[in-house]
């Protein structure tokens, strides 16, 4: 297959007429930044939220044009409603609209999120959904880290998702443990880095919200990228969230890096579920004794500091460690551990907080800043 190119891209994309009829979207300032990998192309189109309808058309025949390319694999776009900067826009507008009254189907959508990585965001994420699948509801898992796409690896899945249906259109979710799994290292190679900015990680998991065929699920856990950055404020905005737990370890420093996961999400008008601690304390299997090696306790402070529920504390356990790295997650294979009940005390707190009406969350809204 011959490489594709941006300017062979933007040849293509300068033949399509603008929808104000003046001259083409290239030239009306409509496309973003083209992010090419691998033959898979990236893009936005910046969208009147007026005319989002029209936009959709838009963004429909814009994506089979690009897809017909020689060299071209797949191609995502997404529609964006960038506005200049403002103190406020009224009437608030949710910039992808496609989501805006939920995914069919799907309940609940929560984020696991961490303000850094390496804190266990994905080993918590993994566990709480299948400690939630433990309480008898449906739960689905979506890998929505795109710096380290590990939930394939953590559920033990190998390949890629299967077409759902004759027309190649959707995807099937892959399965294990009863729980349905899709991650976004499906759309793109995990070899090559790349650099995701907000509209095209929110296209990425768009698609994966809308094209694979999901059954019905109570909840889906969202596993976020770690961080606060450009990426994570997007998906945080634009995803039509229940809620969001953030993950920290007892370490002042992760704390600092919580609190600013906790500061977006606030931002954002996201319901926060709640703090939890993970390698919160080591316990010896020798001597039987609790060692709190980080200064344990940071997490549930901060936590009532801030004002938000604290749901639990994790310890540092080798064994949850190993199973977690090899694909054979402690609440599926140990359903009687300790480990497990302590992720089940956490999957019912939060249960109780989705479903027993103390949280209410206003309409997705994005409130432009200076
Ligand atoms: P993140 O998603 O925040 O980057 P991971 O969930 O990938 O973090 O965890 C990072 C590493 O720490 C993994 O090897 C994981 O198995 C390990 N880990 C996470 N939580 C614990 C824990 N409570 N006890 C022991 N190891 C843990």
């Amino acid at each position: 297959m011959p490489d594709i190119s941006k300017d062979l891209i933007l040849a293509e994309l300068k033949r399509i007429a603008a929808p104000d009829g003046r001259g083409n979207i290239v030239s009306s300032g409509l496309v973003s930044d083209i992010a090419i990998h691998d033959g898979q192309v990236m893009f936005a189109l910046n969208a009147d939220p007026q005319h989002m309808k029209a936009m959709e058309q838009l963004q429909a025949f814009v994506q089979k044009a690009v897809s017909a390319l020689p060299g071209v694999k797949k191609a995502i776009v997404a529609l964006t409603a960038e506005r200049p900067p403002t103190r406020e826009v009224g009437p608030k507008v949710s910039a992808t609209q496609t989501l805006k009254n939920g995914v069919p189907g799907i309940k609940h959508l929560i984020a696991v999120a961490s303000g850094k990585g390496g804190v266990g965001k994905s080993t918590t994420a993994i566990n709480l959904a299948l400690a939630l699948k433990s309480l008898g509801l449906k739960v689905a898992v979506l890998d929505a880290d795109v710096y380290g796409p590990s939930m394939p690896k953590l559920f033990g899945l190998k390949g890629k998702p299967e077409a759902s249906d004759a027309t190649g259109k959707r995807m099937k979710p892959m399965q294990r443990f009863g729980v349905e799994v899709a991650s976004i290292g499906f759309l793109v190679d995990e070899e090559t880095p790349m650099i995701w900015r907000g509209p095209m990680v929110m296209s990425a998991l768009t698609q994966l919200l809308r094209e694979v065929a999901w059954s019905e699920t109570d909840v889906m856990v969202i596993d976020m990228p770690p961080g606060t950055g450009d990426a994570q404020l997007t998906l945080a905005q634009q995803t039509p969230l229940a809620g969001a737990v953030i993950v920290s370890t007892p370490q002042d420093l992760a704390l600092i890096d919580a609190r600013k996961g906790i500061n977006m999400f606030k931002k954002v008008n996201v319901p926060l579920l709640g703090i939890i601690e993970n390698m919160s304390y080591f316990m010896c299997d020798q001597c039987g004794k609790r060692h709190e090696i980080f200064g344990h306790g940071g997490a549930k402070a901060e936590a009532e500091r801030l004002g938000v529920p604290f749901l639990g504390e994790v310890p540092l356990d080798i064994e949850l460690r190993e199973r977690s790295d090899s694909g054979e997650p402690i609440v599926a294979t140990v359903p009687d551990s300790a480990h497990t009940r302590i992720y089940q005390d956490i999957a019912r707190k939060v249960w109780a907080s989705l479903e027993g009406g103390s949280l209410s969350r206003p309409a997705p809204s994005i409130v432009f800043e200076d």
